[in-house]
């Protein structure tokens, strides 16, 4: 194998890219942009990743992905290119299970003198956090967030941030999570600093009719996207990529990854520093139930105190979300075993007054790749990111990006900005945009 980052020729590159989830889509569309010839390789029949969308009863309900911020910039500029249809969100709410009242979120560390502190924090330890990426932050932000929290008196931000940050699948902040995954979560609600408006919304909005459309839509455009593929074998042998797939073999100059690492390791003639990597990677086992459960308070994403503040909750559902008002189907979320999950969702929806009717999907996650502390300050993530390019092979997705939709296309766009300039003869996706709008 060719440990070396090869010199390339000026022309179109063959590249195959694994994963057809928003890094996947996101990168091969850079790519064809660019002029090169891509292969989207996909084992799910659809391609959407963890922004997946199931229909019941007619309504569209999102299994995972689906809320953009306002610094959700780029997400919003490929909606606009592609014409997506978007819609506001739904309000949020604190829902305190024992008492069975819902409230307003606080957030007072938008008022509090502590805000200050910890924008001075930004500036002199981690100044580029809301840049893409995690590696330009990892070290600063290494400590677990409790430690960190506790280190700078940032006790009002964690109550303002930290039930939603857990009820999304990020952990609890009593776990042993890095700061950095806290800390770049918060900067992306897009709360901490002013943000535009983005396709007409002051606030948070999501794609009509399901987020899946939108790659759908993206993967439309695409040459050649396959799904329902096994990739059984990857080998690098130097001159080039050779893909083993179920359904034939295929060549090319360039592989890029936009799964996680130690999804793809099995079949990848990896590299000691590859399989090092790929095996200090931890994920949330985090899970979607849709179900039919009436009785239960409607028109808002609900976080429910207390379940999203001890990890001892684990288990127990830590948020719902109420989209569409004539509908009783509820989208709940949970973290822990499969088991415990069924067991205990339909003890927590008796006890908030309602009751779980029909479960019509339920889906778990390897949910948010991440490394742990140890690993950060050791420099996992620049070893990840030394790794680009290496033996033709590029990283994207929630493990370099973070696990939120426009940390993996900003990550995407740039990898391949980055690393494929355009085949020559042909116009960069700017002058693409530009002549396409003058036209
Ligand atoms: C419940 C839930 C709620 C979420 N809510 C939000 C939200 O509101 N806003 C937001 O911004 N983000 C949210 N996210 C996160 C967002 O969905 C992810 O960050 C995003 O989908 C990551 O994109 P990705 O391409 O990196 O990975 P994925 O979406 O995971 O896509 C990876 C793809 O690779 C495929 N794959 C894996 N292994 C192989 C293999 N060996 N061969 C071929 N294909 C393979 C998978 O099937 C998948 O299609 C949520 C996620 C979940 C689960």
């Amino acid at each position: 194998m060719n440990t070396a980052e090869t010199s390339r020729p000026d022309g179109p590159r063959r590249v195959i890219v694994v994963g057809a989830g928003p890094g996947g889509l996101t990168a091969a569309r850079e790519l064809e942009r660019a002029g090169h010839r891509v292969t989207v390789l996909e084992e799910q029949d659809s391609v959407a990743g963890k922004c997946r969308t199931v229909r019941v009863a007619g309504l569209a309900h999102d299994l995972g992905g689906h809320i953009c911020t306002n610094r959700y910039e780029r997400t919003a500029e490929l909606m606009g290119e592609l014409g997506v249809k978007t819609e506001r969100t739904t309000r949020y709410r604190i829902l305190d299970v024992e008492r069975r009242t819902a409230s307003r979120q606080a957030m007072s560390f938008l008022r509090d003198p502590a805000l200050r502190r910890y924008r001075a924090l930004r500036e002199r330890e981690f100044p580029r956090i809301a840049e893409p990426g995690l590696a330009h932050s990892a070290r600063a932000l290494a400590a677990p967030v409790a430690d960190w929290i506790a280190a700078h008196r940032l006790q009002s931000m964690a109550a303002s941030f930290g039930p939603g940050y857990t009820a999304a699948g990020y952990g609890y902040l009593d776990d042993e999570v890095p700061a950095l995954y806290f800390v770049k979560y918060a900067e992306m609600t897009g709360l901490l600093s002013p943000g535009s408006e983005l396709l007409g919304h002051d606030g948070a909005f999501t794609v009509t009719g399901g987020f899946a459309t939108l790659w759908r839509r993206v993967a439309a455009e695409l040459r050649d996207v396959r799904c329902g593929v096994r990739v059984r074998s990857v080998q690098r042998p130097g001159d080039g990529v050779r893909v083993l797939t179920d359904s034939g073999p295929l060549e090319a100059d360039d592989l890029v990854l936009a799964v996680t690492p130690d999804r793809i390791l099995p079949v990848l003639d990896a590299t000691p520093g590859e399989r090092d990597l790929a095996g200090r990677i931890r994920h949330n086992a985090y899970h979607t139930t849709v179900a039919t459960a009436p009785g239960l308070p409607d028109n808002a994403f609900y976080f429910l105190a207390p379940h999203t503040a001890h990890r001892t909750a684990r288990g127990h559902c830590v948020s719902y979300h109420h989209r569409y008002p004539d509908s009783d189907v509820r989208t709940f979320y949970s973290y822990g075993r499969p088991e415990d999950v069924a067991a205990l969702l339909p003890r927590d929806v008796a006890r908030l007054g309602g009751r779980l009717q029909e479960v019509h999907v339920h889906q778990p996650w390897a949910f948010m790749p991440h490394f742990g502390s140890g690993d950060l300050e050791d420099g996992a993530l620049d070893r990840l990111d030394a790794l680009q390019g290496r033996d033709r092979t590029y990283y994207t997705g929630g493990l370099p990006a973070f696990e939120l939709v426009e940390c993996a296309v900003a990550h995407a766009q740039d990898l391949v900005r980055r690393h494929f300039p355009p085949a020559q003869g042909t116009l960069t996706p700017q002058e693409r945009i530009k002549e396409e709008r003058t036209s």
